[in-house]
């Protein structure tokens, strides 16, 4: 390697380590479940998106597993010139159908998706509007634009009042409001039903990323939109089947229209190699499953509030979740750190986030729960964050 490069890499590397921002993922020796296998022993597992425990579904795997067999391994192409299969149609049917929108367009990951399709919407001339804590992908997704971008402060209906005030006066040809349904530092969800209204009183069309909010929120899991009762009025609503849904892959639910529109002018849908069949039919099995039963979602929610619960009768902050992100504020940041080194020897996995992805004095432990965790691993779980809690003089 060059190594005027290896040695510029190497400093940016240091410097990472030395604010505590260097990822060095641990490695799963076996299925994401409630408890998982890391570094040879079983850790309960609190930090994963796996809020339905579907990824590790035995009727997932067998659906896999037959379109393995009947498809193969592969599509062999992009989806606009030979790798549209059936089951791909089927999948974005059954979006659809789970969504209640007219039609939807699938897409290889949730981040393809943003990445894809806002600059597909936002031409020159236009203004995107924006939560100041929306995901990476709608940030980049948005730089990928021609259009102009605003920011309101997080959940502020005020300020996205001004800023729909400010666009208007701008005369844009079309206003987009943009934000993440649920956040996913925090928990916290986002106030859909009044931006739809105050969208819908400036003439601006609206998009909601549904990724913590798939098989969460809503009548058996149906997502943000079902939960504030504004199915025909949120534009396009986007989501994710890498967390809650349990595989992978990202999704567009909105009118025909809209759908054509995107799977002509999305690059991301356009130039990149159609999902492989095991993936899809896995996805289509996730959504026919939560269809059929919410028992999943109700348990999801009763280990939720009974964990959060907990949590604050043992002294802590979980700070404003409303969901199943459920974070431990530390607010130090060595603290945070300490906490999930810790939790691991005790055999509890959690990472800790900190500044810049929170602001400073407000690091924690961000942990998430699913339908998966038995009383057991709760109680355990509680018992080793509360002892580990008192050691760190967070709680007494
Ligand atoms: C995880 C996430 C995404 C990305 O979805 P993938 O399908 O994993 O690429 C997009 N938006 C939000 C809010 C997310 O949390």
């Amino acid at each position: 390697m060059n190594e005027q490069l290896q040695n510029d890499l190497r400093a940016e590397l240091e410097d990472l380590e030395s604010k505590n921002l260097l990822w060095n993922p641990k490695t799963l020796e076996g299925p994401s479940g409630a408890k998982t296998k890391i570094a040879g022993k079983e850790v309960i597992m609190l930090c994963s998106n796996n809020y339905l425990g579907l990824s590790n579904s035995r009727i997932l795997k067998r659906a896999a597993i037959g379109a393995i067999k009947k498809y193969g391994a592969g599509s062999g192409s992009v989806r606009p010139i030979a790798g549209s299969m059936d089951i791909h149609i089927k999948l974005e049917e059954t979006i659809a159908r789970f969504k209640r929108t007219e039609d939807a367009i699938y897409y290889n990951s949730g981040f393809t998706a943003n990445s894809g399709a806002i600059p597909a919407l936002v031409r020159e001339g236009d203004i995107i509007i924006s939560d100041e804590l929306n995901h990476g992908s709608i940030i980049d997704g948005t730089r990928l634009t021609k259009g102009e971008r605003m920011i309101y402060k997080h959940r502020d209906m005020n300020e996205l009042e001004t800023r729909l005030k400010e666009a208007k006066a701008k005369n844009p040809k079309r206003i987009l409001v943009i934000t993440d349904g649920v956040f996913s530092m925090d928990g916290d969800i986002a106030p859909l039903d009044r931006i739809v209204k105050l969208a819908e009183e400036y003439g601006a069309c609206t998009y909601v990323d549904d990724a913590h909010g798939d098989g969460v929120l809503g009548e058996h899991g149906r997502g943000i939109v079902n939960h504030f009762g504004l199915e025909d009025r949120v534009d396009m609503d986007m989501g994710t089947f890498s967390k809650g849904f349990g595989t992978m892959g990202g999704y567009i639910a909105g009118t025909r229209t809209l759908k054509k529109y995107l799977l002509n002018k999305s690059r991301t849908w356009l130039l990149t190699g159609s999902h492989p069949p095991g993936t899809v039919a896995a996805s289509i099995a996730s959504l026919e499953l939560l269809e059929k039963s919410d028992k999943l979602v109700k348990r999801l929610w009763r280990n939720t509030k009974s964990f959060r619960k907990r949590l604050k009768e043992a002294g802590f902050d979980t700070g404003v979740s409303e969901t199943p992100i459920i974070p431990i504020i530390t607010y130090d940041e060595s603290k945070a750190a300490k906490m999930s080194q810790r939790l691991f020897e005790e055999d509890v996995y959690a990472l800790p986030i900190v500044f810049p992805m929170v602001a400073k004095g407000r690091a924690r432990i961000r942990t998430m729960m699913s339908a998966d965790h038995s009383k057991e691993d709760l109680e355990f779980a509680i018992d080793k964050i509360t002892k580990i809690g008192k050691e760190l003089e967070l709680v007494k």
